[in-house]
Parts: structure tokens; C-alpha cells; sequence
């Protein structure tokens, strides 16, 4: 695994589970063209932790919606472990977000209705798993991420990091080829961030390929490699800086410093 300024060498060919090349998105409305993204080349390998980061405006959420197979490039390719996107029909897209690709939002996006378990299960029961083994793997992924004595709550009797860890095990259960999480981390406190960046490295640490969206720094320097955009440009893709360290002080410095006059 390796971090590189070369966006477009960092994995083999056959090891990239995305693998975009000059992709550019264009938005029209009327007369008016926004380009969200300009010469996007960006290539993960399998097993990658990655976050892409950048300002409000920068085209994060549309190269999200690119890689997620929820929208398509305006120019450029984009491959999936493997398959170019643009070649696939609606039903194949539809497959693949639902088989290839665990999403986990921002907002959660469970249902209110349904227990912890049934919520997990659902990508399964679209993708017409029987019922009997999807209730075994629901099981398995609560467990996964520690929820396993919360199966029968409903999201509304879940705390936001625990509503989140519902969303990450749905993401998980089909064994997809990529996770792929939108400021996953937006609408939690400090503790249940800290948690869902655990589980998401505990992922990562078992095989995944994790990637985060995310505008916080602090987010992105829990995963290993770092792309950063700004208008719809790749400026910067390298091994995550760890943040800056500062010294502490010890109270044996304390005292040194005291006894030695200087402080
Ligand atoms: P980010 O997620 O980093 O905030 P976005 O990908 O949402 O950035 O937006 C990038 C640019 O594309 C912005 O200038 C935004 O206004 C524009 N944009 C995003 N979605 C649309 C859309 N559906 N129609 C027109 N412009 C859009």
C-alpha cells in the first residue's frame, strides 16, 4: 500500500478497486455550466484507508457520487474493480451499488420503522438473499461493530454513534469491494467520532478499502493516504501527515525548568 503524488501509479491496474481517469463533470442549468470536477485521475488499490478532502464547493460530493456509481462522468472513465462504468446498463449500476459498494451517510439513512437488524439486512433482501441467511449475517455484522445486545432497537432508541454503527454494519454485510462513507462523521459528538474512525480502521485493519469523504482534517488523518481537492482539481494525494505533535509538558519539566531558573 502506498501513497504517492502520482494519482494515476499508485495501484496496478489489477489490484484498483477505482480507478478514474481525467474524469471531468460538467453541471448544466440553462445557459449556466458549473465544471464540479476538471481532469479528475485518482486510483485506489484494494485494502487502501483513504480520505478525500477538500472545502465546501470543492466536488466532493460529486466525485462521491462518481465513485458510488450514483452519477456518471461528463468526460473520462471510471472503473470498478475492474469494469467500466460508463459500458453498464441501470440494472448492472443498480447491482453493483447494491453488491459492490457499502454506503455509509452523513444523516444515517435508516429506517425509522424497522429494528437495528432488519435495517441491516435490507441490502441483502434486495439483492434476494434468502431470508434465513440474512438474518444470520445481520447478527454477524451488529456484532461486528458491537452492537450486538441492540439488535431489536429501532434507530430512534440508538444514540447518533450508535445509529451510525447500525449504518456501518448494513454497509458491511454484503461484503462489498469498497466502502464508501460521506462525512460519515458529520453529525457526531466527539467520543462517537472517535468510535466510528476505530471501526472504520478495525475495517480497514481486516482487508477493506475504505474511503472517506470528509472536510474535516481530523477525519482524514485517521486513514493512511490523504487526497486533497479544490475546484474540482486533485492538488495534493499523499500518506496522511499525522497531525502536528506538540510537546508536552511533563511535570518533570515542569520542574526542571523551575529549579533551572528558565521558567
Ligand atoms: P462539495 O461536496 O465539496 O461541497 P460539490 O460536489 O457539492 O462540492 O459541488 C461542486 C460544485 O458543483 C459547486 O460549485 C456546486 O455548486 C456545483 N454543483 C453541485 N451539484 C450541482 C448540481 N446538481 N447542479 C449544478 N451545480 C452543482
Amino acid at each position: 500500500m502506498t501513497a504517492t503524488t502520482d494519482t494515476t501509479a499508485t495501484a496496478s491496474p489489477a489490484g484498483a478497486v477505482i480507478k478514474l481517469i481525467d474524469v471531468s463533470k460538467t453541471y448544466r442549468s440553462g445557459s449556466l455550466e458549473v465544471a464540479a470536477l476538471r481532469g479528475v485521475s485518482v486510483s485506489i488499490a484494494a485494502g487502501e484507508y483513504v480520505a478525500i478532502t477538500g472545502p465546501s464547493g470543492s466536488g466532493k460530493s460529486t466525485l462521491m457520487h462518481i465513485i458510488g456509481c450514483l452519477d456518471v462522468p461528463t468526460t473520462g472513465s471510471y472503473r470498478l474493480a475492474g469494469q467500466d462504468v460508463s459500458q453498464m446498463s441501470e440494472a448492472e449500476l443498480a447491482e453493483v451499488r447494491n453488491r459492490r459498494i457499502g454506503f455509509v451517510f452523513q444523516q444515517f439513512n435508516l429506517l425509522p420503522s424497522m429494528s437495528a437488524w432488519r435495517n441491516v439486512e435490507l441490502p441483502l433482501a434486495y439483492a434476494g438473499v434468502p431470508r434465513a441467511h440474512r438474518r444470520d449475517a445481520a447478527m454477524e455484522a451488529l456484532e461486528r461493530v458491537g452492537l450486538g445486545d441492540r439488535v431489536e432497537h429501532r434507530p430512534g432508541e440508538l444514540s447518533g454513534g450508535q445509529q451510525q454503527r447500525v449504518a456501518v454494519a448494513r454497509a458491511l454485510v454484503g461484503d462489498p469491494a469498497l466502502i464508501l462513507a460521506d462525512e460519515p462523521t458529520g453529525n457526531l459528538d466527539t467520543a462517537s467520532t472517535r468510535d466510528a474512525l476505530r471501526l472504520f480502521g478495525e475495517l480497514h485493519d481486516a482487508g477493506r478499502t475504505v474511503v472517506l469523504i470528509t472536510h474535516e482534517a481530523d477525519v482524514a488523518a485517521a486513514t493512511k493516504r490523504t487526497i486533497r481537492i479544490r475546484d474540482g482539481a486533485v492538488y495534493d494525494d499523499t500518506a496522511t501527515r499525522p497531525p502536528p505533535s506538540r510537546p508536552v509538558a511533563t511535570m518533570d519539566s515542569i520542574v526542571a525548568r523551575h529549579v533551572s531558573g528558565a521558567g
